[in-house]
């Protein structure tokens, strides 16, 4: 309980003689022990009840029917060079993965709890996983940067592992499904099958599958049969996605390898989560600008909170990033993402950072840095309303 600092009792309105407790960050370490078990809630005695309704507090009260956010990086409170994945937590409870990268140790790590979901916007191993996690998040010793401690996952993935291990509706582009749900299928010895043959797909599960989602499709996570669920669709990114031949067995491992060819994946995606409080979360993935940020994104799915990959070389930089944030998608606050830097010294942006460089040019946007095992909690107007300690609020033009 070292990290729980702040603990405050709200009154969550679906269970009934029960009290629930949230945790209520104080700075930028705390939430991960609320999290490390798979839920947000942890249930008290009723006898308790008089003494949590005095801590009762109206930011509490919102946590109720927020979005829980909680990067999985490298070290614990600091957004790190190799940090790509994000838990998102609906308030039904539905949780889904983005992007788990290297900075997970596989589905044995003990920051994950239940994952009902997992996205992946394209194979390059950065994403994918070619390796995974070999490092306590929570050491100050820890790396934060290049040189992470890894353990080998090829030529299956990260992604395959923990989508295995957690029993995961696996939702991703036409090529990348059959390719997964094949690495799935070999971890476990058995056939992957597709996840629901219509829109709404039911967790938690008994076993994992892999299914598509095309441009301009939907599918429905949902607890309950016709139940509210968290809507999930794909769209456009202006980006590659070829697969290293590593990931591959013999003979296409070779003869790929040898011809210095990367295996064809069909196009990269990013994805718009709608989520049953009203959160409407853009995820860009590794992208250039593309007019369908402005066309599709912001005309149709209308996002009001958008998580932008801003590392540069291989994706839009801050300077691009900026300009499709506030002129492309019009969002309401944004979450930077993939930096390829070490962002953050204690929490706080590095100055003359790539990710200091986009705080900067958004002055009148919300920008939340994604400090690992620090748990963001938004409202349906993506307002974050718990967790955000060392965020850049609105209207201040210095990042701390
Ligand atoms: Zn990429
Ligand atoms: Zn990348």
């Amino acid at each position: 309980m070292a990290q729980s600092r702040g603990w405050l009792a709200v009154v969550d309105p679906t269970i009934a003689d029960e009290l629930v407790l949230y945790s209520q960050c104080a700075g930028a370490m705390c939430c991960l022990a609320s999290h490390s078990g798979g839920s947000p809630m942890r249930h008290v005695k009723p006898l308790a009840q008089s003494l949590f309704l005095l801590l009762v507090s109206t930011a509490a009260l919102a946590g109720s029917t927020t979005v829980a956010i909680t990067p999985l990086g490298a070290r614990t409170g600091e957004f790190c060079q190799v940090d790509r994945a994000l838990l998102f937590e609906d308030p039904t409870g539905v949780r889904i993965l983005y992007d788990a990268g290297r900075t997970i140790a596989g589905s044995s790590d003990r920051r994950l709890g239940n994952v009902h979901v997992v996205l992946l916007t394209h194979v390059h191993g950065d994403h994918l996983g070619d390796a995974k996690l070999n490092q306590d998040p929570d050491e100050s010793s820890s790396s934060c940067g290049g040189d992470l401690r890894t353990s080998p996952t090829l030529p299956y993935s990260n992604v395959a592992e923990i989508a295995a291990g957690k029993n995961s509706a696996v939702l991703v582009s036409a090529d990348v499904s059959t390719f997964l749900g094949a690495k799935i299928a070999g971890l476990r010895g058995m056939a992957t099958p597709s996840c629901a043959a219509g829109n709404e797909v039911l967790v938690p599960r008994s076993q994992p599958c892999s299914s598509n989602i095309g441009f301009g499709s939907k599918r429905t996570i949902t607890m309950q049969a016709g139940a509210p669920g968290v809507g999930i669709t794909a769209v456009h990114a202006e980006h590659g996605n070829g697969l290293d031949p590593a990931f591959l067995v013999d003979p296409e491992r070779t003869n790929l390898s040898s011809n210095g060819l990367l295996a064809p994946m069909g196009p990269p995606i990013g994805y718009i989560l709608k989520f049953t409080n009203g959160l409407s979360v853009y995820l860009t993935g590794d992208t250039g600008q593309n007019s369908d940020m402005a066309t599709i994104v912001r005309n149709y799915y209308q996002p009001n909170l958008v998580v932008f990959n801003i590392g540069d070389i291989f994706t839009t930089g801050p300077e691009e990033a900026a300009f499709a944030v506030t002129d492309l998608v019009g969002a309401r606050a944004v979450i930077p993402e993939h930096a390829n830097e070490v962002a953050t010294r204690d929490g706080a942006v590095i100055p003359g950072s790539k990710t200091a460089r986009f705080v900067e040019l958004l002055p009148d946007l919300a920008v939340y840095l994604p400090l690992s095992g620090r748990t963001m909690q938004f409202d349906g107007e993506a307002n974050c309303v718990a967790g955000c300690g060392a965020m850049k609020p609105r209207n201040q033009s210095q990042p701390r």
